[in-house]
């Protein structure tokens, strides 16, 4: 039996449902990570395309758009981040992990983009994989 994986922004507008398993995850420790989040590194997900499902609120979801890189998907009323998509396909296929109702059955398993990495914090010792740049073949973070 396959166990459903929820999830939603901070302030409850919006809801998600993934009804395939996740590809792969990665944490991404690039800069506009760092920013959209506040935090030292972004845990993302890759879900297959088509199986992340929005149940609840899709009027309050916006886009972010940086030149190069994937549309950036959050809540317009408390700013969580929540998705990535090619831009402008709604097509989700990027998961922000910390948006997951607890469990979401994959562990991130590698690091990326690690020579931009915050300063005032260090890579944790974790024995993961480690990229400078992208990891090769996915973008889960960017
Ligand atoms: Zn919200
Ligand atoms: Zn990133």
């Amino acid at each position: 039996m396959r166990r459903q994986i929820t999830g939603g922004c901070g302030c409850g507008a919006v809801r998600f449902e993934v009804v395939e398993p996740f590809l792969s995850a990665g944490y991404c420790h690039c800069t506009r990570c760092q920013r959209r989040t506040g935090t030292a590194s972004s845990a993302n997900a890759r879900a297959v395309p088509g199986s992340v499902l929005v149940v609840q609120g899709e009027d309050e979801l916006r886009g972010w758009t940086p030149e190069g890189g994937r549309e950036k998907i959050f809540c317009a009323r408390c700013g969580s981040a929540l998705f990535s998509c090619e831009p402008g396909s709604g097509i989700y296929t990027g998961v922000r992990l910390g948006a997951i109702d607890g469990d979401p059955g994959i562990r991130p398993r590698s690091r990326a983009f690690v020579a931009y990495a915050a300063p005032w914090e260090a890579i944790p010792d974790d024995g993961l994989p480690r990229f400078d740049e992208a990891r090769p073949g996915y973008d889960e973070g960017r």
